[in-house]
């Protein structure tokens, strides 16, 4: 390569600027994308420290405006050099721009301002001070002399407190200032998201078990072995015991940590785990910090002043200048995928970084997504096995209820007989329950009964979801309109909703069971600041019987009182067009079944069900993992999905739908040519068509599946298409490496 694209700048608002500079002779061969190199830059040819973030064999501009590379930085590698290789790397293995890539691992703004403490003190000595004091008495200065007299008592006073309490003005100040009476200080302030002091009484002793698996991760990472260790432990077994332990010895080794927890696993209890071990030392980003708080999380690391630091997928971008070791709790989580470009894995992604940064990785689950444990059995992931709960050994009794024989009982209840005997005794002996639904909103679609048609979003193909307050809302655009008395279509009055809520649940337990106090949580229940922690806690503290939810409610909770969890209609997510449905089936049933007696009392859960005999449900039930990885590998290998083989989704996406369409059309033309190319090696190209959500925001959406045996064709492929994302600037072409849904 003879040139090389340089960043003069890492700020936010400067990614998109990058300068050309011609690598010299002596450094061909040399220069790589996340080198920090010298160059002169501007009119006065400053010398300036740029990163290479690109690099290529053609001038984009006349060759004699194009300056050299001087020389190479090598004063040690500076964090921000690795954030841009792992950008490079991104976006060579997820696809999208260089820019989008640095965009998502440099996401700190520069130009986010930090609190600044500001505290007013003397700038004379004491008798000064003091004559000035009777100086400004006599004036009748009142302001400037009860100033005086406050800062002759205690200083520095914050200047909050002069502005404010002391009533004195900003002009007064700054006059006291100019005549050096008085001095600001200035103290940056960090917002932080720690706790105060670390409290060692909590601490457990870890049992046989635990302490086997923490003692090899720290003896090879004390040897220099780096691995990428898979904790299988079924739910309640310690896990995050064993990571609080580990992390503990690799912190005191001088090394920081990395832990990515689900945003929706970030709990008070997770919380108080991690400050009582590590205090101030650790930090927790979420969604809910301000740009401002963000940024201070991410100075603090880079500083040096935190050891840890927990948060969602986006955390593993924190610059650490010592990374020791990265944490995956829940592993199998959809959420450590990204939905914007690059649509990273924060599993590779994390992998990668720690190949980098010489650490080792921890991926903890009670049900390993499929490829993480098929990796685990070939060897190239070490497997950690948890086999008991910490507490309780014992695991709940679960019962199957097929939905058809309740049907032919007469039982048009959504609650089984089984079920209503079962919640009737917990509200007797005044014992929890959980009731769970894998569905958000009052119902689902609305559908017309004389036509048949579904209401469907103007903008989008997909149906309208009907909400408490009779209005019908678009989840993928937010088009809202009130529920029609007629039906668009045919103008039959014959309208009705489908499907079952959380909001009908709820209804239909407290009309059960009127003397039961019931909380919901679900998406709407759960949009202001701190409702979450509010119901979580609410329920946690007995303030209620029974809990009704989606999803949410079965992530990482410890309810010691609750002894029943009902599973509604466990195979909703089964009748999802996507290779993953029975994945997330086993691994929601799984996760539901585990909130039932996590503590002392013996639990029991009841999965209802119209397919009662599929493997997903049935080896949930038995929380027999094994059992359901074996089935599902055999589908996967039969019908080649990933593991088994690899995905590759190429969306185009248009305002224009002939134009997008014709696009798309010439995409395909090219995979299939370059299919065609590797013989002997598994590669098919399916499509175009149109995706399942053929039209989002007034864009038309057109795709193709790619799969082939090997992940490598598929960035050799990507590679290919890359110079149509010049061809067209009207279609937006979005890679999506072993897509997490369907489109
Ligand atoms: P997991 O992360 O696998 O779900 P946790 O680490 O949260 O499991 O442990 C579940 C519960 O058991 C927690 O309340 C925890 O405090 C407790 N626990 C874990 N290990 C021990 C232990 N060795 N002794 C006593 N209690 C433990
Ligand atoms: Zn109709
Ligand atoms: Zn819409």
């Amino acid at each position: 390569m003879l040139y090389a694209d340089i960043i003069v700048d890492i700020s936010h608002e400067s990614l998109d600027k990058t300068y050309q500079y011609k690598i010299p002779e002596h450094l061909q061969n040399k220069v790589r994308v996340g080198m920090p190199v010298e160059v002169t830059f501007g009119m006065g040819n400053r010398c300036l420290t740029g990163y290479v973030v690109g690099l290529s064999d053609e001038p984009k501009i006349e060759e004699y405006r194009i300056k050299d590379i001087k020389d190479l930085v090598d004063k040690g590698v500076p964090i921000e050099s690795r954030m841009i290789a792992l950008a490079h790397w991104m976006k060579e293995n997820f696809g999208g721009t260089m820019n989008d890539a640095l965009r998502t691992v440099l996401s700190v703004k520069k130009s986010v301002k930090p609190v600044e403490k500001k505290q007013i003190a003397l700038a004379v000595d004491r008798s000064t001070a003091e004559e000035l004091l009777k100086k400004f008495a006599k004036k009748h200065n009142v302001a400037r002399a009860r100033l005086m007299k406050e800062l002759l008592t205690y200083q520095p006073i914050p200047k909050e407190l002069v502005t404010g309490k002391l009533n004195v003005n900003a002009a007064t100040l700054k006059a006291l200032e100019e005549q050096g009476i008085i001095t600001t200080i200035v103290e940056e302030v960090y917002r932080t998201t720690g706790g105060k002091n670390n409290d060692n009484s909590t601490r457990v002793v870890l049992n046989k078990n635990q302490q086997k698996l923490c003692n090899q991760i720290c003896e090879e990472y004390k040897a220099g072995k780096r691995n990428t260790y898979l904790i299988h432990g079924v739910t309640g077994s310690g896990k995050t015991e064993v990571y609080l332990q580990t992390i503990e010895y690799i912190v005191g080794l001088g090394k920081q940590v990395i832990v990515l927890i689900p945003e929706i696993a970030l709990t008070y209890q997770t919380v108080r785990r991690f400050t009582e071990r590590f205090g101030s030392r650790v930090a927790f980003l979420h969604s809910k910090l301000s740009a401002g708080e963000r940024y201070d999380q991410y100075r603090l690391a880079k500083e040096g002043k935190l050891d840890i630091m927990i948060g969602p997928r986006s955390a593993l971008f924190t610059p650490f200048e010592h990374l020791g070791c990265i944490v995956i709790d829940e592993e199998h989580e959809n959420s450590y995928k990204s939905e914007q470009v690059p649509k990273y894995h924060a599993r590779e992604t994390a992998i990668e970084l720690a190949r980098m940064t010489d650490s080792c990785v921890i991926l903890g689950s009670a049900t390993p997504s499929v490829e993480a444990y098929e990796r685990a059995e070939r060897g190239e992931y070490v497997l950690l096995e948890l086999k008991e709960r910490a507490k309780n050994a014992t695991l709940p009794e679960v019962e199957i209820i097929d939905l058809k024989e309740e049907m032919a009982a007469k039982n048009r209840s959504m609650f089984s007989r089984a079920l209503q005997k079962e919640m009737e005794e917990r509200l007797v002996r005044g014992e929890q329950t959980m009731l769970f639904l894998n569905r958000r909103g009052y119902s689902g679609s609305v559908s017309c009964r004389s036509c048949g048609k579904p209401i469907m979003c103007p903008h989008c193909s997909v149906s309208l979801t009907l909400h408490y307050d009779q209005t019908l809302h678009c989840h993928y655009c937010g088009h809202t309109i009130p529920l029609p008395e007629k039906c668009p279509e045919c103008a039959s009055p014959y309208i009705a909703a489908f499907g079952t809520g959380t909001q009908k649940v709820e209804e239909a337990v407290k009309k059960l069971f009127p003397q039961a106090r019931v909380l919901r949580m679900d998406a709407d229940t759960t949009k202001e600041k701190e409702s979450y922690e509010k119901i979580l806690s609410t329920f946690a503290n007995e303030g209620a019987d029974i809990l009704v939810g989606t999803q949410m409610i079965v992530k990482g909770h410890d309810f010691p009182k609750v002894t029943l969890v009902g599973i509604l209609a466990a195979d909703l997510s089964l009748n999802v067009s996507d290779y993953r449905s029975a994945e997330r089936t086993f691994q929601l049933l799984a996760q539901a079944a585990g909130r039932a007696g996590r503590d002392e009392l013996p639990g029991k859960v009841i999965i209802q069900t119209y397919q009662p005999k599929h493997y997903s449900i049935t080896t949930a039930a038995k929380e027999d993992y094994i059992g359901f990885f074996r089935q599902e590998m055999a589908f996967r290998k039969m019908l080649k999905y990933p593991p088994q083989a690899h995905i590759l989704a190429v969306l185009c996406i248009g305002r224009d739908e002939d134009k997008t369409r014709q696009f798309c059309e010439h995409v395909a033309t090219t995979a299939k040519e370059f299919a065609k190319t590797k013989k002997g090696e598994y590669i098919s190209v399916i499509g175009p068509t149109k995706a399942s959500i053929a039209k989002s925001n007034d864009f038309y959406r057109n795709l193709i599946y790619i799969k082939a045996d090997t992940y490598g064709i598929l960035t050799e492929l990507a590679e290919k298409l890359e110079p149509f994302r010049e061809q067209d600037k009207n279609v937006i072409l979005q890679l999506d490496f072993d897509p997490m849904g369907s489109y």
